[in-house]
């Protein structure tokens, strides 16, 4: 089977991102409580229960509260790396499986190749998913595209992509101007034009389903996000935005070629 992939939410407030082919599904971070999390899975029809695996990217509470309760409650194992098992007191966790040195690993058919980002937190990854000859790369919380990231990200078949703020609102938004800087700086989140400049340097013409995400309350709106991203993201197939409530549905990915 080719992937599929849902959201639970997306933003500062909490994430959690659904990554399916055949019958296993894992869960990439839990920012929400174990209720919330329930409820959200079955507005997408599946419960906890129905994971393989919960995959973690970094230690910051939107992506980590919710994990070790939830990996408790349905006996789930957790892969995530050193630096974000040891960056916080996480809680006691069922099953734990070290993420080693960005190599590539598999949970049931799903082969997950981790990519090192620049962001404050201790070991960030962000992660491309294959299977079945399709693939999906999830890109959140980075303050600069290296070329690294560009190497891992070129070419994948769905992209759910940070655009979390349009520098001007977040030069004049609510935020203090410790939190401004950091937001807006190398280890932090990516601005809309940053986000558009990557899309534009690996191409849109691959892209079966392109999702904007991450894209913060404050300091932006879909409306700029979209007219940033507008040129950019001219050539793929579908594009949409995810939201903090509602997250997105299911999208499916065809195999390509
Ligand atoms: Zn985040
Ligand atoms: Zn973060």
């Amino acid at each position: 089977m080719t992937l599929r992939f849902a959201s639970l939410g997306s933003g500062s407030k909490g994430n959690g991102t659904l990554v399916a082919s055949g019958d296993h599904c894992l869960l990439v971070d839990c920012g929400f409580t174990i209720r919330e999390t329930e409820r959200r899975m079955a507005r997408l029809g599946l419960s906890p229960a129905d994971l393989s695996a919960i995959l973690v990217t970094h230690e910051h509470s939107d992506h980590l509260s919710g994990v070790a309760p939830l990996a408790r409650k349905y006996g789930l194992p957790v892969y995530l790396t050193p630096g974000t098992l040891r960056a916080r007191d996480i809680g006691k966790l069922p099953s734990v499986h070290l993420i080693e040195g960005h190599q590539p690993f598999s949970v049931a058919d799903i082969q997950v190749t981790p990519v090192a980002v620049p962001h404050d937190a201790r070991e960030a990854a962000q992660f491309v998913f294959r299977s079945r000859g399709t693939s999906l790369g999830l890109l959140t919380d980075l303050g600069t595209v290296t070329p690294h990231v560009e190497n891992h990200f070129a070419g994948c078949d769905g992209l759910v992509l940070e655009a979390n703020h349009d520098p001007q609102m977040l030069a004049q938004g609510p935020y203090p101007p410790s939190l401004k800087r950091r937001v807006g700086g190398a280890y932090g989140h990516l601005s809309n034009q940053q986000a558009a400049g990557f899309l534009q340097r690996v191409g849109s013409e691959q892209l079966q389903h392109l999702v904007v995400a991450h894209i913060s309350e404050k300091n932006n709106t879909i409306e700029l996000a979209r007219a940033a991203l507008a040129e950019a993201a001219e050539r793929a197939a579908n594009c949409i935005f995810a939201c903090q409530q509602e997250g997105f549905d299911w999208l499916q990915l065809e195999k390509s070629g």
